[in-house]
């Protein structure tokens, strides 16, 4: 795809209102597994508690209208359940998505120091997402009701990535780094 096509992808052109139709499209998984990684040092000692609380922090992110980048391959889109096709598609959308979910539990890491409680934290928060593939692969229950419970949280409207779209989430993150650490005195 020509960069000027995919930047215009990206930038968006107004706030999207998403309908029945449109699939869930994941906020940045560095979001997510940000502060998943941050409930996680709240519960040091209790990697159960900590994951329960990450998994739930996923919900409550995607209530929150939010900026999304695309995902173009169809095998990867939440929804769509697509058979894997192996092609340019794809092979961007997991750079993009592998790239955003390792730079967020890196630098969670880095940022709330290891512990087993960030990280899995981190993973939690970050799983619904890649629990609606799974999903789509085999919808049965439970992953029926939580992806009914998924679709139904989800923001209906999208943010533009500019001008606040990407500002709101790096404010999301910033703050959320900022009170973690000065909470904990790190
Ligand atoms: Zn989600």
């Amino acid at each position: 795809m020509p960069i000027s096509l995919r930047a215009v992808e990206l930038l968006g052109c107004g706030l999207v209102p998403l309908n029945a139709k449109t699939p869930n499209c994941p906020m940045m998984l560095s979001t997510h597994a940000m502060v998943g990684a941050a409930i996680g040092t709240f519960c040091p000692s209790q990697i159960g508690l900590a994951a329960v609380l990450g998994f739930c922090s996923h919900f409550v992110l995607d209530a929150i209208p939010h900026w999304d980048y695309p995902i173009r391959s169809g095998s990867l889109t939440p929804g769509r359940g697509l058979p894997i096709r192996f092609d340019r598609a794809l092979l961007e959308d997991l750079l993009t998505i592998g790239a955003d979910g390792l730079l967020g539990v890196a630098a969670a890491i880095i940022l709330f120091g290891f512990s087993w409680s960030v990280l899995l934290g981190a993973l939690s928060a970050i799983l619904p997402d890649p629990l609606q593939l799974v999903h789509d692969r085999l919808p049965h229950e439970p992953l029926l009701a939580l992806q009914r419970f998924h679709r139904w949280i989800h923001s209906d409207k999208r943010m533009n990535l500019l001008p606040f779209g990407i500002t709101s989430q790096l404010v999301l993150i910033m703050s959320v780094v900022v009170l973690t650490r000065a909470t904990h005195h790190f």
